[in-house]
């Protein structure tokens, strides 16, 4: 560095930046108060460190110009940023869980885009039912006497125990008090939803008796919850909703089940571990189900709730059901998706959830022979020697707590470095380089190598546009 007498005599003025032509995309598109404050945060930090300061005033507009274009955009970027889930978890829940099919995303632009008959009777010009359609399709569907819909699983739960057992007791097995992701612990929804725990069992066996003995005049329910995300092995037992529906009409109490993801057809069928239908534990004779849309259903974030018209009925009468309704987008992406489940034999092809779930093997490695040849010429190209790409068998999982434990074959392009030293450090780099791609692909680090799991890899085009991206300026950020 050059001694010089005033190192900030080539800073420009705040003023001189923003009449730069240079800037004049930046301003139209961000607007100036957003690009003013973005220079005079650049400007300040140049000041505390005058050795990052260039010899002259050209030099310097040129630098803070770079470092706002750079710093504006990812400021402006919206946090809703398309990626490829190429981690071999199909419902992701950092990723958004379940992408809608065609026909639901179609419904959702159609109520966002226009006024429409949400709560509207077309025929009588009066008021209407949000809900009305969309309840009557889900009723027929599972087979239950009636139905309602809110924001989420954890919404409908909250509804239930509130309307149904405030200030009462509910037994529930200790192997049964789940912590989903995000802070939603049994226990805790319970405490909130003010009504009290009553923990029966042990972690990995509970039996009816258990039940039997801790229900009293205060009991208000008995509570099932789907161990989803978890699988308890070994001297294990628990009490199915036959028998607790038995115990719970003996001592007139309703008997609920929260079942998670809530399948809406036997995935044993495809070849899937079974997982417990919605249908079926209704037939077993839960008073109310609930569950999520955004998990097997393969529809947007809701919390679906089936059973008997009269509990529905109190549950729609709670104040908190207005707290927790659907938004029509969701509403027309939810019917849209159910219309999808009344032909089975289109269903699987229509919903991606689904597609990606009974995916065969075969395809998918045919589709990792076909793109590693991309992947190995991209990596060369951006990184020169040192890499290899091979195409490897792996197991993909179904993810936000749905068939907990079900390894789903597939295979996946992996990537590794041929030096053992370093290796670690440069498969962390090679991931952020993924990462930071104009349309991320996200992958999975393991056993020496990064790993993208192509089940749910859709639009391969796009993904092999994206490979040549990673030579470009994405790199430096790596
Ligand atoms: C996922 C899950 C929930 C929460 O559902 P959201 O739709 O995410 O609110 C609650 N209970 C169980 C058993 C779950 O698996």
């Amino acid at each position: 560095m050059t001694d010089r007498p005033n190192p900030f005599a080539v800073l420009p003025s705040l003023d001189a930046m923003l009449r730069s032509t240079s800037l004049a995309d930046e301003v139209e598109a961000h607007g100036r108060p957003l690009v003013t404050e973005g220079l005079r945060a650049i400007i300040a930090e140049l000041r505390q460190n005058p050795k990052d300061l260039p010899e002259t005033t050209e030099a310097a507009i040129a630098l803070i110009a770079g470092l706002a274009k750079q710093r504006l955009s990812a400021a402006t970027r919206s946090p809703v940023r398309a990626v490829f889930n190429l981690t071999g978890t199909i419902l992701h829940t950092n990723l958004g869980r379940a992408i809608l099919p065609e026909s639901a995303i179609a419904a959702v632009t159609r109520a966002a885009a226009s006024p429409s008959s949400l709560e509207f009777d077309l025929e009588s010009g009066r008021r209407g039912d949000r809900e009305r359609g969309l309840v009557e399709r889900l009723t027929r569907l599972t087979g239950a006497e009636d139905s309602t819909i809110v924001n989420n699983n954890a919404a409908a739960v909250v509804l239930a125990l509130d309307t149904l057992a405030r200030r009462r007791e509910v037994p529930i097995s200790r192997g049964e008090l789940v912590e989903i992701g995000g802070a939603f612990r049994m226990p805790d929804i319970m405490s909130r939803a003010g009504c009290k725990m009553r923990e029966v069992g042990t972690t990995n066996r509970t039996h009816l008796r258990d039940y039997e003995e801790a229900i009293s005049p205060r009991t208000a329910m008995l509570l099932k919850v789907h161990t989803s995300n978890y699988v308890v092995e070994g001297f294990t037992a628990s009490v199915g909703e036959a028998a607790l529906a038995r115990l719970a009409r003996q001592h007139e109490i309703p008997l609920m089940v929260d079942l998670g993801s809530g399948a809406l057809v036997d995935l044993a069928q495809h070849g899937l571990p079974r997982e417990p239908t919605v249908m079926e534990v209704l037939k077993a004779g839960a008073d109310l189900v609930t569950f999520s849309g955004d998990k097997l259903l393969g529809g947007p974030q809701a919390g679906l709730i089936v059973g008997r018209k009269d509990l529905i009925a109190k549950l729609k009468r709670n104040p908190l059901k207005r707290a927790l309704r659907l938004d029509k987008m969701t509403l027309a992406a939810l019917d849209a998706v159910l219309r999808l489940y009344e032909n089975p034999e289109t269903l699987i092809e229509q919903v991606p959830t689904l597609r990606h779930l009974t995916r065969p093997r075969d395809a998918i490695a045919e589709q990792a022979e076909r793109l590693a040849p991309r992947l190995r010429e991209a990596l060369l190209k951006a990184l020169g020697d040192g890499w290899t790409v091979s195409v490897a068998p792996c197991q993909s999982e179904v993810g936000s707590g749905s068939l907990p434990g079900a390894a789903l074959d597939s295979a996946a392009l992996v990537s590794r470095p041929e030096a053992k030293r370093g290796g670690g450090a440069a498969l962390t780099r090679l991931s952020a380089r993924f990462r930071g791609l104009p349309m991320p692909v996200i992958g999975r680090i393991s056993d020496g190598g990064f790993w993208l799991d192509l089940r749910c890899l859709d639009d391969e085009a796009g993904f092999v546009e994206q490979l040549a991206n990673l030579a470009g300026e994405s790199g430096a950020e790596g």
